[in-house]
């Protein structure tokens, strides 16, 4: 079995284990609030969460922080379910919803008032913002702070009970409103939303904060190590101040440095602007950094965990290059994938001295990196497509594809000399008529010959026309959040999707379905699109380049 990764929150858990401090347990959680897609960063999460659970033969939980009912909805709940899936992270039956706590949590809120550690408070939200002070200067107390607990109580009860309007009161915990921590200084757990659930629909028109809810939830689940980001750091005094006061079970919070990838944004905001604003087509268009857009564009659940091993665990933040993602991908892919030949700009090539009525089925291998994997035979005759690209009329030095008389060796074919290059009115090249040289087919052993260059190519009768959108990076710059003062969107690639309508792909691929992989050969990677793809057109999504071709 493989070894386990080493970072510090293995060495905690090792030395929990070591001090049996949990009873030798080991139970992880993967929390998703269901108000968007998952994306990388969350893959992150999963990946660490999970991956502990496995190493340790411990649980992962996953549940649902589904305490804010205006921007939650089941279509997220329905995603994050699916892409959790499809990552392997096997929750097995281990599905939790916070609001199916709600009930347990108002008792324990309850609890806090009769021990005189939470209050009513009526003070109107500015009023509240400003009584809080500053990190320099102290807060001032609530003129409703010293409430009786009865009246609390009472007061507590109406608000469940719907008897006040969003804004009227909320429950503050009773902390220290001079705390140097500014979320110690009596944080609310509990504000009036009258607003549907989509689980717990109007039941309840009190929702629970999320300082108040998490390790409450944590605690409910009998979670030993509750993972999350930095910057929950300065509320974990707010977690284990709640779980002390209410003497229930207590996780240990322990916190590591989110994922940010370059070119890329990842708040859930942000990337619902992006679809709402229609700037991408969906959660799930290619171009997007989520686990549903990963998944359209041909990236594997190995491909995003190995990046997650690779990138490791930190305590500081730092923005990882992308282009570790896209290695990650192409080695895998590498490893897998089925090779093809497809032309994305199709040039017209007649074999002059090539025989009208022959077709010669070719050998072709399918992997070289796995053999297990075989090989095929590919149609070649008299008329074949190459790419645009793999012809110059006027070519600088050390272009080693084909030009006016020169040769150039076609894969698992022949060489071909290019005789003539016909053209339309406008002065484009149309059609290159050449000349093969029997003698010099692959793997004939006859021909001494050495050519440079070889490429690509497709037969023209057979070959299946498909269109191919190549996508480029989403933006421009390297960190499209970090300059607060403009919108991120100003940093859109106006150029990260090119359609190409009429690409044209060896038959291999008359059956392909939704999700198979390909390596263009001298191209890239390819998948063929979900959503797309129909029954008489086949759609395909660049995956990833073959090398890494990007210059900044
Ligand atoms: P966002 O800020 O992108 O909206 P979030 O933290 O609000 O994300 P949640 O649904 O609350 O999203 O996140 C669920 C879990 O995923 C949390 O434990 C959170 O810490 C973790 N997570 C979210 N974003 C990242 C990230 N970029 N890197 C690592 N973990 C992340
Ligand atoms: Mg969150
Ligand atoms: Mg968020």
């Amino acid at each position: 079995s493989k070894e386990k990764p080493k970072n510090f929150i293995y060495e905690i858990i090792e030395q929990d284990i070591q001090t049996n401090k949990w009873g030798g347990r080991v139970h992880t959680r993967f929390p998703p609030e269901p108000n968007g897609y998952l994306h990388i960063g969350h893959a992150k999460s999963i990946c660490l969460n999970y991956g502990i659970a496995r190493d340790f033969n411990g649980k992962f939980n996953l549940r649902f922080d589904d305490t804010n009912p205006t921007k939650e909805e089941q279509e997220y709940v329905d995603s994050i379910i699916e892409d959790v899936r499809w990552l392997g992270a096997d929750f097995e039956d281990r599905i939790f919803y916070a609001s199916d706590y709600f009930d347990q949590m108002y008792e324990y809120a309850v609890q806090l008032i009769k021990k005189g550690k939470a209050y009513v408070d009526d003070l109107d939200p500015d009023l509240m913002k400003e009584y809080r002070g500053t990190v320099n200067e102290p807060g001032k107390e609530s003129p409703f702070r010293n409430r009786s607990i009865e009246e609390n109580l009472e007061l507590f009860e109406r608000m469940r009970k719907g008897a006040f309007k969003e804004g009227e009161k909320v429950l503050r915990a009773k902390i220290d409103m001079s705390s140097p921590n500014m979320l110690l200084r009596d944080p609310v757990m509990y504000r009036i939303l009258h607003a549907s659930h989509h689980r717990t629909g109007d039941k309840w028109c009190i929702y629970p904060t999320y300082d108040w809810a998490h390790g409450l939830e944590d605690s409910i689940e009998g979670i030993t190590h509750s993972i999350c980001t930095l910057e929950f750091e300065i509320h974990r005094p707010l977690y284990d101040w709640f779980l002390e006061e209410l003497g229930i079970y207590h996780p240990q919070q322990i916190e590591f440095a989110r994922l940010n990838l370059s070119y890329t944004v990842m708040s859930k905001r942000k990337l619902l602007e992006l679809v709402q604003s229609g700037i991408v087509d969906g959660w799930d268009d290619p171009r997007m950094p989520t686990i549903s857009g990963y998944r359209r564009r041909g990236y594997t659940p190995e491909a995003i965990w190995n990046f997650a091993e690779m990138i490791g665990v930190a305590k500081r933040d730092a923005l990882t290059d992308i282009a570790l993602l896209e290695y990650s991908i192409r080695e895998d892919l590498n490893k897998k994938a089925q090779r093809i030949m497809g032309v994305l700009k199709p040039l017209k090539v007649v074999i002059e001295n090539y025989p009208d009525d022959l077709v010669e089925e070719l050998d072709a291998i399918n992997n070289p990196e796995d053999h297990s994997m075989g090989s095929r035979k590919i149609p070649f005759s008299k008329e074949i497509f190459i790419e645009q690209t793999d012809f110059m009329e006027n070519p600088p030095k050390g272009f080693h594809r084909l030009m006016p008389a020169g040769e150039v060796r076609l894969r698992y074919a022949y060489i071909i000399k290019c005789e003539k290059v016909i053209k339309n009115d406008k002065g484009e090249v149309v059609e290159l008529r050449c000349t093969y040289d029997p003698d010099t087919k692959s793997g004939s052993g006859k021909s001494e010959k050495k050519i440079k260059g070889t490429i690509h190519w497709v037969n023209v009768k057979d070959a299946i026309s498909c269109e191919v959108r190549l996508y480029d990076r989403l933006f421009t710059v390297e960190d499209p959040s970090a300059d607060k003062e403009r919108d991120f969107k100003e940093f859109i690639n106006p150029n990260s999707l090119e359609v190409i309508a009429d690409a044209k792909v060896e038959p291999f691929v008359k059956n392909a379905k939704p999700g198979d992989k390909f390596q263009f050969e001298r191209i890239g990677y390819f998948c063929v699109d979900s959503r797309y793809t129909t029954k008489d057109k086949l759609v395909f999504n660049r995956t990833v380049t073959l090398k890494d071709t990007w210059s900044k």
